[in-house]
């Protein structure tokens, strides 16, 4: 059984979705791996390692040939794709809500999608879940590219000449991202504060060192909500929190903005009046600028400045990160495989649970539930 990996045609998409040592264990299965030539190069990984580890390389159009099994970070393209083995199975990110079009062209050419971002958020999946290992490096890289665009420094330092004072750092949003945000963010000796929705972010907040900002007279969301994921908050709890982040964020030299609610545009929380309050020479680093963003004016793939502050926007910032962010990447598709994986046939037999939720297209119709009509 073939297992076939392209090289990444989007735009600014450094990542790979194997590594030589994911091949490694993929042959252990039973399976072969065919890599396009090139396709680890922005990752750092030589086709001539791929090659150690027994994969076999080749033209896009060699490499999907008889494949029964696409891996991708992006979804490709399906015309792409042909030449594969009748129904096969293409793991990656689809954007399922924005590319309905591309959905339907996978169901139109008989291949059977699995959308890695649909994974749902259950302790055993916890391995598989792509949007957790990727948000994890982003809240990383976030902080470390906002913290070079500052033209002060972020711990504070006696020295000779005089103090420098620790930078303050606001973290909107405390999930993953969130929370790697909070902990770099500390590592480099900055004061840090972080606010969220959900009440249960409160003490961890607290137990990474940093302080909680919470609107205290509207009711948040307890617990973890559905699946741990926010949902959209009432108008009053928006005007609250208006309020309370419009006096704290004058006082803050970086943002962190992190907020996302699942399968809807994300939600605005800092206006272009509220930037203007600021100290100049701030950045704010918009995570959720992919998914419309947290900050009025954030522009995707671009760095503006409004009121003398810095706003800055990659809308793929584990790409940042290529080497790391393939390599978690490539283990959340192994550990998905391998864990389904059937001897007898030597293929990925999908349970109930877990197909239902990642399954977008099969036997030549779109399947999931929140995509069909
Ligand atoms: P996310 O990327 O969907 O959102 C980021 C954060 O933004 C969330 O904490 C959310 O509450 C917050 N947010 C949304 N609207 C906001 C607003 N208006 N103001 C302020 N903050 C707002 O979240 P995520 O990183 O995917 O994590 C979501 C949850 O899932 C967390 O509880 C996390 O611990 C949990 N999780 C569970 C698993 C698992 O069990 N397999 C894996 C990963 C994450």
């Amino acid at each position: 059984m073939r297992i076939a990996v392209l090289a990444e045609r989007a735009a600014g998409e450094s990542r790979v979705a194997v590594t030589p040592e994911t091949v490694r264990k993929f042959l252990a299965l039973g399976a072969e791996v065919a890599v396009e030539r090139g396709a680890g190069e922005t990752a750092s990984i030589a086709d001539a390692d791929y090659e150690a580890a027994g994969a076999t390389l080749g033209l896009a159009t060699q490499v999907v040939q008889g494949a029964s099994i696409v891996l991708g970070v992006q979804a490709p393209e399906p015309n792409l794709l042909a030449g594969v083995a009748p129904g096969a199975q293409v793991a990656a990110l689809f954007d399922p809500f924005t590319h309905g079009d591309r959905v339907q062209a996978y169901a139109t050419a008989g291949l059977e999608a699995w959308s890695m971002e649909l994974m749902p958020r259950i302790t055993r999946a916890q391995s598989m879940d792509v949007l957790s290992s990727q948000s994890n490096l982003a809240g990383y890289k976030a902080v470390l590219a906002a913290a070079n665009q500052y033209g002060r420094a972020f711990p504070m330092m006696m020295t000779a000449a005089g103090t420098v004072s620790a930078a303050r750092v606001f973290v909107m949003g405390v999930g993953v991202a969130g929370l790697q945000a909070i902990a770099t963010a500390r590592r480099l000796g900055a004061q840090v504060s972080a606010t969220d929705v959900r009440s249960a972010t409160r003490e961890q907040i607290q137990s990474l060192g940093a302080k909680p900002v919470f609107v205290e007279n509207v009711a948040g969301i307890e617990g973890e909500g559905s699946g741990g994921y926010a949902s959209e908050m009432s108008e009053e709890y928006q005007r609250a929190q208006a309020e309370l982040v419009s006096s704290h964020l004058a006082k803050q030299d970086i943002v962190i903005t992190t907020a996302l609610i699942p399968g809807r545009r994300a939600p605005r929380l800092i206006s272009d009046a509220q930037i203007a309050t600021m100290r100049p020479g701030s950045v704010i680093y918009d995570l959720a600028v992919a998914q419309g963003g947290n900050v009025e004016g954030s522009v995707a793939d671009q760095v503006v400045e409004r009121h003398r502050v810095t706003i800055m926007g990659y809308s793929n910032t584990p790409a940042l990160l290529p080497a790391d962010s393939s390599a978690l990447f490539a283990r959340n598709l192994l550990n998905f495989l391998s864990a389904f994986w059937d001897k007898e046939t030597g293929r990925p037999v999908l349970d109930e649970e877990i197909g239902t939720a990642v399954r977008l297209t099969q036997g030549g119709t779109v399947v999931h539930e929140r995509l069909k009509g």
